[in-house]
């Protein structure tokens, strides 16, 4: 029984069923029982989990390792298997520091529009990549843009892996300034845990329009907020919460 793990989703009544048998309901992330079940956070303050998706980023995944490396945390990187295919050594590089690795799709369409054979395709190829690469077993899967379609985590559980949102963001993404990032991060943090939750912090050290995007404001927020909690909370890999 996952009783430690919350699984935002399915329907309301559904929703319910999961509740009275154990489970945490997804209040964090109120949109996504509307689109089918996937991992989010567990009811365990004081646990955070660093995620990155986009990479790898000969850019900047090499800098993020070293940061992660100086705090001996380990973190879930969720990548695209055309950077992958690209850029196997750092791949390796990911997996060898210990850190976990999820797909997130080959090419980052937005999956909840795509024809079932082109998501299939992005997902079993992705798989393969990364598992030929790594030499591992890939068993999470971040939707690109959270396109959460229940026929798209229902696939991609029939493939063998998790499907897994977030419930910290910051829009890492767009913003150039690793204070601001930060800040806005520490509050989601740190409102999650007064309620009681996990977090399932979301930064990118790629960017899906291309390899070599500059990622630095992520790596130095998550350097601060490494920093920050790494003496009063525990930091987890999302296989810890499955
Ligand atoms: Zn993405």
């Amino acid at each position: 029984m996952l009783s430690t793990g919350i699984y935002a989703g399915l329907g309301a009544v559904a929703g319910l069923g999961l509740a009275t048998c154990g489970f945490a309901y997804a209040s964090v992330w109120p949109g996504s029982r509307l689109f089918g079940e996937a991992l989010v956070a567990p009811r365990r303050p004081g646990e955070l989990a660093l995620t990155f998706d986009d990479g790898p980023n000969p850019a900047w995944t090499p800098q993020l390792l070293d940061v992660l490396a100086s705090h001996g945390v380990r973190a879930t990187f969720f990548m695209l298997g055309k950077y992958a295919q690209a850029e196997p050594a750092l791949v390796r590089r990911v997996a060898e520091a210990g850190h976990l690795i999820g797909s997130h799709s080959w090419s980052h369409p937005n999956l909840a529009i795509a024809a079932p054979g082109r998501v299939r395709q992005e997902l079993v190829r992705t798989k393969e990549m990364l598992e030929q690469t790594t030499g591992v077993q890939i068993k999470y899967f971040r939707p690109p843009f959270g396109g959460r379609r229940p026929a798209v985590l229902r696939m991609a559980r029939s493939l063998g892996m998790s499907p897994v949102l977030w419930n910290a963001m910051a829009s890492d993404w767009s913003d150039p300034s690793a204070d601001r990032i930060t800040k806005r991060m520490m509050h989601s943090i740190d409102r999650l845990e007064r309620r009681g939750w996990a977090a399932n912090i979301l930064l990118h050290d790629g960017g899906n329009l291309g390899l070599g995007v500059d990622r630095g404001p992520s790596v130095t927020a998550a350097g601060l907020l490494l920093s920050h909690y790494i003496t009063t909370h525990r930091f987890v890999t999302v296989d810890a919460w499955s």
